[in-house]
């Protein structure tokens, strides 16, 4: 059985880590790893590096934690070279370490737990405690991961694919796009060719960056630091030229929080994305749904006439790059759940709420109307 920890418990765990960090305590190295929003870099507790403000900090068990979140390690203090302090955190790197070296191995939890002379049900409770996933989705990452690397390179796509350990099976070929968001060969051009220009604005629910090529909106993006927002849309458009100018798409991004502040129900705004076919269809469902209502993933596989694609269909949404302008967010799990969302629960939640409060207020139901002649929702 899994315990859940006590939020009280980790409150005083961080709040140990944050006092060994300020003080540069190099007894703690191996203990955890911490991480800078703003920078993206994640150190060492003894590194020489100032310290940033308190809520810019994360704090992982692992430097493999880190950078599965996004995270890359500080050229100072090398978090990596760090010996873990205890026989978990052992364990887990090197599990992580037998995962990464070789990606092609399909290993499964009896496999790696004999490797590790641990029993299976040990490892996959070490593991997801510390890492927050199982040892499969690390493995997952890792290969996607180094796909990307080898795509940007600009190897050709078997190549790549087989040097990232998909070998030459079509299921993972297809997991392979799924997980990229479009066809390795889209993302291997990576944006070459590309102008994108973007703007970052301060909005109800924090950092709006919107980018944009002469064709259409290619990125719609949440976060809490602009420097991230930025980092990730060059992760997306690695070949791209990107220059931050707001005067092109300014007058998209002061639609787009007119609609975050609710008074914006239909954001029909060009679009410069691509997509792979299964994409395209489930996002231009997305687009038809109403504003304030919402559907289950299940709903939205029957209505592209593949009611057994539910898990495609939640991870297309995920990969979804132009959040809003595509509302992803109407989209719940059946029993009415959240489900996931790329740009963090809370802002999910925030944009139901006022979709549904504007929804019903009296004043805008005859704009509602207006907006949905053809929809009746039941
Ligand atoms: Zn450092």
């Amino acid at each position: 059985m899994i315990r859940e920890q006590p939020r009280a418990d980790k409150r005083r765990r961080e709040s140990k880590y944050w006092w060994a960090a300020r003080a540069r305590n190099a007894r703690w190295d191996g203990s955890f790893v911490f991480a800078v929003r703003s920078t993206g870099i994640y150190c060492r507790p003894s590194c020489p590096a100032r310290r940033p403000a308190r809520k810019q900090v994360i704090f992982f068990a692992l430097p493999e934690a880190a950078e599965q979140a996004g995270f890359r390690p500080c050229r100072r203090c090398q978090p990596r070279e760090a010996p873990a302090r205890n026989p978990s955190l052992e364990l887990v790197r090197r599990v992580c370490r037998t995962i990464e070296t070789d990606l092609e191995e399909p290993y499964t939890l009896q496999t790696l737990g004999l490797h590790m002379g641990v029993s299976p049900g040990h490892l996959q409770r070490t593991f997801k405690r510390l890492m927050g996933i199982t040892p499969r989705q690390y493995a997952d990452a890792r290969r996607l991961d180094k796909l990307k690397g080898r795509l940007r390179e600009g190897h050709n796509v078997t190549r790549a694919l087989y040097e990232a350990g998909y070998g030459s099976s079509s299921r993972l070929y297809e997991q392979a796009a799924a997980q990229l968001g479009m066809t390795p060969a889209t993302y291997r051009r990576g944006g070459r060719g590309m102008e994108i220009g973007y703007t970052i604005v301060k909005g109800r629910l924090g950092r709006l960056l919107v980018a944009a090529t002469e064709r259409g909106i290619c990125m719609v993006s949440l976060g809490d630091a602009a420097a991230q927002l930025a980092a990730a849309l060059r992760r997306e458009y690695p070949n791209a030229t990107i220059h931050r100018e707001a005067s092109g798409v300014a007058p998209w991004a002061k639609t787009i929080q007119k609609y975050l502040r609710g008074n914006q129900p239909r954001l029909n705004l060009p679009l410069d994305v691509e997509a792979t076919a299964f994409q395209r269809r489930v996002w231009e469902e997305l687009r038809r749904i109403p504003y304030g209502s919402t559907r289950s993933y299940k709903d939205v596989a029957r209505a592209i006439g593949q009611p057994r694609a539910v898990r495609a269909v939640a991870r297309a949404c995920a990969t979804n790059p132009v959040s809003l302008v595509i509302p992803c967010h109407r989209v719940l799990r059946s029993d009415g759940s959240l489900g996931g969302y790329r740009w963090g629960l809370e802002r999910k939640q925030a944009l139901l709420a006022t979709e549904t409060r504007k929804r019903l207020r009296p004043a805008s139901a005859a704009a509602h109307r207006s907006f949905f002649p053809e929809t009746r929702v039941k």
